[in-house]
């Protein structure tokens, strides 16, 4: 008799260490009518054979966050729920070789102290102190962090999974999932035991999530690499060592040569990632597999030789030992290498915690967000590094298995501001890409649009090695400035492709915006930027609202928000609605023109009105050409954005451009417009605005219309109002070095903690280095005095008066 249940308020698809733990957390939430199926045993997939460490590191705070949240999981799980585990905390010793990846350390140990973690950077000696096999006199540094170790994923998984059965969750095995479909608001599992109806979904299958997906009518962004590692036996010395010392080595990790080597009972086990690496399961006669549990690829050593040579000049007694076996197995990559955790896109009551390529150390911590999203609809901290709808429709198979070799042969690289990653680009280009080719452009995409970054000169060296710096200097930096005070003394015009635009139409639409924003909603011939909170008064998104008719609205929002922002707006329409709510990003495209010589440009190619005033917008014509003439600028000069139908994009552009030419028209970049918006303290959303922040913490108060009746968040706001915000967004200007505050640096005030960054860049036009952040409550003041951590040293900051840097009372803007 199969023991399949018939419904089940989720049901999890996949019985990894991800599966387990999402089911734990589940039933930790109180939910536990929950169903873990798993075709095969549990850990059948990756989990099995992994290597199970469990790092802290990461440059990324949303990964850092799930991370530290695994490791201190772990340290208590197995007493816990009474399944005792091999959970080794070593530490790690985490090796630099230039003066970079010292700074990437410091970096890294600042945002580790704010999360509560003691990482710190350590010399060569006291490299060797820890650690004494390693050869060091190429080295620059290490970062040591001691909460490092590893785990035995298997028991790890069987210990999540305990948990959650304790709490009446269950768990049933050798049930493959074949199928879903939808019926009454219900999904209908089906498996070879039977079906089994539910309220939720989950896909939590590993490798196999694209073929999961697929029941669905989801395309899961992912590909397959083999990892591999290898097992060497017993070496005398390094077990005369410990049996002295008592412990293990630390786990170090060569990231500039690309490997880690742990300490594996007397021996070692060297796992590389290396350039040469290889995709599995990408080609039509080479498919997936039905069934792959426990099985690995056969080894293939030859493509580690060098790392195995490096590694033994690293630590040469490693040259002294046998190697005893290699594990040679499946690993999947999303495209930018960070798993899937979240709505599954575009499918009702689905989700997906699937695509990990570390697995182990972030079980813990995606269990914890995925329990959150499925129980209350949204996270605790923001993650949208993770957040599946972050890739869109461009993420076709040839896109994600370039992305995922590049990311895969690089997965330790730092992540330079002024780096584009080169692999599986052009996936979406702007009708005018190789005119702005041709003036220079240095593209980057942007939810697969290729943007122009900033605009390079003959002569001027844009080669990848030259972006491999933390600092603002480069070989862009004369070109971005020249961008910025072009912008400032004549005009630039930036082609924007790709800006998100949904068409809200129809009776009642008015009103059901006004229900979801915290602020009003423009009159028809305006624009205006618009919050959406989350019942806890969170930021969920900004979108600028450009009223044509009563009912009649264009909600215009970031690039990578389409996917995300369109479900947030179908999540809240009712079913009944007399309004229609569509995606038509792709119809049109924009082109910002800003400057003090905007007018006089427009003036000989435009049939508009240009004594309209700021936040108004216009049908107009240029070159014949219909287009919507907006009177904003989020360069913060006088400027319009003229937002045109993507076929008129070509013909708008040479009119402009033409008659630009005598007013000393330029074209700008994406780099230049950062520079110019971070002078008029404009928030960037998931930097700036994310859900770590309230919209009072924020700053954004005068968005919000308290006279509103209600409205998505207003009772959270109001009780936060009452009791005053913890912090506040605040402007700082920075004594900064070489380098400005990247996100998430530490803002320090008498030897404490208290806040942190959003965003830092140069400002040409104040000739000053600016971060925009979040301070104590009691610090912004303006004119007081704090610091900012960069890359570990402390500079000297000062809040600034609540009004922009640039032109404060917005004169050049409304001129
Ligand atoms: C050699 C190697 C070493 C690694 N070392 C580390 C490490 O040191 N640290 C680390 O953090 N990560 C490591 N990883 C990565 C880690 O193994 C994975 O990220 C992790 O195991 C993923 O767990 P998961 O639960 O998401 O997926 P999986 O463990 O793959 O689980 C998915 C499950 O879904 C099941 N399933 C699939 N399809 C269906 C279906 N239709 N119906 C029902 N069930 C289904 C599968 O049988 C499988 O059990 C390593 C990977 C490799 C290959």
């Amino acid at each position: 008799m199969s023991n399949l249940p018939s419904h089940a308020r989720v049901v999890i698809i996949g019985g990894g260490a991800v599966g387990a733990s999402s089911l734990y957390h589940l039933a930790k939430a109180g939910w536990t009518d929950c169903v873990l199926l798993e075709k095969n045993e549990l850990t059948a997939g990756s989990t099995w054979h992994a290597a199970g460490n469990v790092p802290t590191f990461s440059s990324s705070w949303s990964i850092m966050n799930m991370q530290r949240y695994s490791a201190s999981l772990y340290r208590e799980l197995g007493q816990r729920v009474d399944y005792p585990m091999n959970y080794h905390v070593t530490g790690s010793i985490r090796l630099g070789h230039s003066k970079e990846r010292l700074q990437e350390f410091k970096r890294v140990v600042g945002m580790g102290r704010y999360q509560g973690m003691e990482l710190d950077v350590l010399t060569p000696d006291q490299m060797r102190g820890r650690y004494p096999f390693l050869e060091t006199h190429d080295l620059t540094g290490a970062l040591y962090d001691p909460y490092d170790g590893d785990i035995d994923p298997a028991q790890l998984t069987q210990a999540l999974a305990k948990g959650a059965r304790d709490l009446g969750a269950k768990i049933v095995r050798f049930c493959p999932v074949t199928g879903a479909r939808r019926e009454k608001d219900e999904w209908v599992i089906t498996t070879p035991q039977g079906e089994i109806r539910c309220e939720y979904v989950v896909n939590a299958a590993g490798y196999y999530a694209r073929e999961v997906g697929k029941m669905f009518g989801r395309n899961v962004p992912m590909m397959v690499m083999s990892h591999q590692y290898i097992l060497f036996d017993e070496i005398p010395e390094l077990a005369a060592w410990s049996k002295e010392v008592g412990h293990k080595l630390p786990l170090l990790r060569d990231v500039d040569s690309s490997y880690y080597l742990r300490q594996e009972k007397y021996g070692m086990n060297l796992g590389p990632y290396e350039r040469n690496c290889r995709a599995h399961w990408v080609t039509p006669d080479d498919p997936i597999p039905e069934d792959f549990s426990f099985q690995l690829f056969p080894d293939d050593l030859e493509r580690l030789e060098w790392y195995l040579n490096d590694a033994v000049e690293r630590v040469p007694i490693l040259g002294t030992a046998g190697l005893s076996r290699v594990i040679n197995g499946p690993i999947p990559y999303a495209p930018d290498g960070n798993p899937l955790i979240g709505p599954m896109p575009g499918v009702p009551n689905a989700f997906e915690a699937c695509v990990f390529t570390f697995g182990i150390c972030q079980a813990g911590g995606a269990g914890k967000v995925l329990a959150e999203w499925v129980t209350e609809g949204q996270t605790e901290w923001d993650m949208w590094s993770c957040d599946p709808r972050r890739y869109t429709d461009y993420t076709d198979q040839d896109y994600c298995i370039a992305k995922g070799m590049e990311v895969y042969g690089h997965e330790y690289a730092m992540h330079f501001p002024k780096h584009y990653w080169p692999a599986a680009r052009k996936k979406k280009l702007s009708p005018i890409h190789d005119r702005i080719a041709a003036l220079g452009a240095q593209f980057k995409p942007y939810n697969g649009w290729e943007r122009a970054m900033w605009y390079a000169k003959p002569g001027d060296d844009t080669s990848e090695e030259a972006t491999q710096t933390w600092g603002r200097e480069g070989p862009w930096a004369k070109r971005i400035e020249e961008e910025c005070l072009a912008v400032r003394d004549a005009a630039g015009i930036l082609d924007l492709p790709g800006f998100s635009r949904f068409r809200l139409k129809g009776e009642g639409a008015r009103e059901w915006l006004s229900s979801l924003i915290t602020g009003r909603v423009p009159k028809p011939g305006r624009i205006g930027l618009a919050y959406f909170a989350d019942d806890k008064g969170r930021i969920v998104t900004e979108m600028s609202v450009m009223t044509i008719e009563d009912d009649f609205f264009f909600l215009i929002t970031a690039a990578a928000a389409q996917w995300h922002d369109l479900e947030w707006l179908q999540k809240h329409r009712p079913a009944d609605a007399a309004f229609t709510l569509d995606d038509v990003t792709a119809n049109f495209a924009c082109q910002i023109l800003t400057g003090p010589k905007s007018r006089a440009i427009l003036a000989e190619v435009a049939e508009a009105d240009l004594s309209t005033p700021w936040l108004t917008h216009q049908t107009a014509e240029i070159a014949g050409r219909y287009c919507q003439l907006v009177r904003v600028s989020f360069a913060g000069e006088l400027g319009w954005e003229i937002h045109t139908k993507v076929g008129d994009t070509a013909a708008i552009f040479d009119a402009v451009w033409e008659a630009g030419q005598k007013h000393g028209l330029k074209p700008f970049g994406m780099e230049a417009l950062d520079s110019l918006r971070i002078e008029k303290g404009y928030r960037a959303w998931k930097g700036d605005l994310s859900t770590d922040y309230t919209v009072l913490q924020g700053g954004l108060e005068r968005f919000v219309d308290w006279s509103k009746p209600s409205f998505k968040g207003k009772a959270a706001l109001e009780r936060e109002k009452q009791q005053g915000v913890a912090k506040r967004f605040v402007t700082l200007t920075v004594e900064a070095g070489e380098c400005d505050a990247p996100y998430m640096s530490t803002l320090w005030s008498g030897g404490e903690v208290v806040g942190e960054t959003t965003s830092g860049n140069w400002g040409y036009r104040v000739g000053k280095s600016i971060a925009l952040g979040m301070l104590r409550a009691d610090l912004a003041v303006p004119g007081r005095e704090i610091e900012v951590e960069i890359f570990g040293d402390r500079f000297k900051a000062t809040v600034q008066l609540d009004q922009p840097l640039w032109d404060p009372s917005n004169e050049r803007l409304k001129a």
